[in-house]
């Protein structure tokens, strides 16, 4: 997290929540800084104020009985996809699949404001982690380290996946390597709210065709023998 970026949040019981305040930067916090709200979101106690992004905070904790902690932040590397708007869903890394399944990118929401949540409405049931587009990463869990870890696990995923796109190949796992894992995942009782299904994670069946890239000089190459092949059939 950069300069002030960021924020995290705990449901302490069925009614309230404490969260890091706005504008601090979360290095120097003190436990004296931290805010009480209700779940609408209104000040219980605290001399600070809460973060303008409590709203996205408050969804979550009305919409997963589950979640007890959330961590927002804004990594470099799992950002650059939310601003590319590339969802991390590939069935690249075992433990991926075993743990998050798929991190998808919410549509783009102006901070702060009902278009952010809005946006990650729909997703919120289904996953554990999601790219916020043109912003950064949530994630959340039974508790703060759940919650802390996944943020790490995601910001780690997105860097593997960019390693495999400079070397410019990614072997995908198939649907069959992505069964045996789900199986496994019920085995060791891993809980993931993370759907299963042709998009998530996608396998080396469901993966679009691979993309290679050329230089013009190879691609002249390539037309010329081509051409030369044909004439010399007529
Ligand atoms: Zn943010």
């Amino acid at each position: 997290m950069a300069s002030t970026d960021g924020n995290i949040s705990l449901r302490l019981d069925p009614r309230r929540i404490l969260t890091s305040p706005t504008s601090i930067s979360k290095g120097m916090m003190t436990p004296d800084d931290m805010v009480i709200t209700d779940l609408q979101g209104n000040k219980l106690s605290g001399r600070r104020n809460a973060s303008s992004e409590l709203p996205m905070h408050l969804l979550i904790y009305q919409r997963r009985p589950d979640v007890n902690a959330i961590c927002h932040a804004h990594p470099p590397v799992a950002t650059g996809y939310a601003a590319a708007g590339v969802p991390l869903n590939k069935a690249i890394l075992s433990e991926l699949v075993l743990s998050l399944g798929c991190i998808p990118v919410a549509r783009y929401g102006t901070p702060g404001t009902a278009e952010l949540t809005e946006a990650m409405e729909p997703l919120v049931q289904s996953y554990d982690a999601i790219l916020m587009a043109n912003h950064g990463v949530v994630t959340y869990g039974t508790d703060l380290l759940t919650a802390f870890f996944r943020m790490e696990t995601t910001e780690h995923f997105a860097r593997v996946t960019l390693v495999t796109e400079l070397i410019g190949k990614q072997v995908l796992l198939s649907g069959g390597d992505v069964e045996k894992l789900l199986a496994a995942r019920a085995r060791y009782g891993l809980q993931t709210a993370a759907p299963t299904g042709p998009e998530c994670p996608v396998t080396s069946e469901t993966a679009e065709p691979e993309r290679i890239t050329l230089t013009r000089r190879e691609l002249e190459v390539l037309v010329e023998e081509a051409v030369q092949k044909d004439r010399s059939r007529r």
